[in-house]
């Protein structure tokens, strides 16, 4: 008996296996896990909102991408606001966080292959001498700004860089919250750290979802709603606030169910279309993209599993969830 799943998402031609285990013809046999659990990241979510061809680029063509300065500033300013709460709270100053941005641009380094070129000569941005130094200002003026916006001297987070998960109809729904505060009555405010500047309101939704997915699964976990989503925008010094409700959330829920059977239709028909908008400007795979005169690569053998393989659609981008 296949899994409730599948009928949504299978392909021409599949067949079960009598151990639960499926094979995609075409495609290379694969097992288990991936006929049990579906999966989804507000990341992964908003690409494919934003255009089907760019989810493809991502999650089916895999076509690997390097961090930018600007994205890898944003892991560093998040990884000191989330090391400073471990200090008590008189000692929460400005002199102290800064002091913290050389040694845990070091760890990062260390810990993630992928942030040791990102300071290499020839990016527009670092290309200039001491390239390093003024780098690191920059993501010490990040910090400095966020005293600006919040005391934490006054704060004392329930949790930092909280990893959540639900399930809503057999889909999981995961990601990555970067602070949760708890009141004394219960009420939860969920905060997240961005280190560019607030967007019009043209480019909010964006943000304002990714809040909104964190806030039903943490109501899914929790049995409560969320009281308020706080985004804090460091880039320009401005804190964007917002009360949801269960009717938000709610349809937030249908929303993510409507777009994993729009991304299945998608897998299985093949069919990723590019969608036009302003952010084409800041694509990672514009040079692909046909509509400004590149070529897709071929369609992978095994495109229907890897448009779906949960380890990809459900995964949270460490550097870029982190930094717009
Ligand atoms: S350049 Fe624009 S249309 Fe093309 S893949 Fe990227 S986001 Fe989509």
């Amino acid at each position: 008996m296949p899994p409730s799943t599948a009928a949504a998402w299978r392909p021409p031609g599949d067949r079960w296996l009598p151990d639960g285990c499926r094979e995609v013809v075409g495609g290379a046999a694969y097992a288990g896990r991936m006929t049990q659990v579906r999966a989804l990241s507000p990341s992964r979510a908003a690409d494919f909102m934003q255009c089907p061809l760019m989810y493809r680029f991502r999650v089916v063509d895999r076509i690997p991408t390097a961090p930018s300065p600007a994205a890898a500033r944003g892991t560093l300013v998040h990884a000191v606001l989330e090391r400073l709460f471990d200090l008590p709270a008189e000692q929460r100053t400005v002199a102290a966080a800064v002091a913290l941005v050389r040694p845990q641009w070091a760890r990062l380094v260390e810990e993630q292959a992928e942030l040791a070129g990102v300071l290499d000569a020839g990016s527009d941005e670092v290309a200039e001498v001491d390239v390093e130094g003024r780098w690191l200002d920059g993501a010490a003026a990040l910090v400095r700004q966020w005293f600006d916006l919040e005391d934490p001297t006054r704060l004392e987070p329930a949790e930092r860089e909280l990893y959540v998960e639900t399930e809503v109809d057999g889909l999981v729904l995961r990601g990555y919250v970067d602070r949760l505060d708890v009141a004394a009555d219960g009420a939860l405010r969920v905060v997240d750290y961005k280190t560019g500047r607030s967007p019009s309101e043209l480019f909010e939704g964006k943000a304002l979802f990714q809040m909104k997915f964190y806030a039903l699964v943490l109501w899914r976990l929790r049995g409560v709603v969320p009281r308020m989503l706080q985004l804090v925008y460091l880039g320009n010094g401005e804190i964007v606030r917002y009360v949801p409700d269960e009717a938000d959330l709610l349809a937030v829920e249908r929303k993510v169910k409507a777009l994993w059977a729009a991304i299945e239709r998608a897998a299985v028909d093949g069919d990723w279309r590019p969608r036009q908008s302003r952010l084409c400007d800041w694509c990672d795979y514009k040079e692909y993209c046909p509509l400004w005169g590149g070529t897709p690569p071929p369609l992978p053998d095994d495109a229907v599993r890897r448009a779906l393989d949960p380890a990809a659609v459900g995964a949270v981008d460490v550097v870029s969830a982190t930094s717009d």
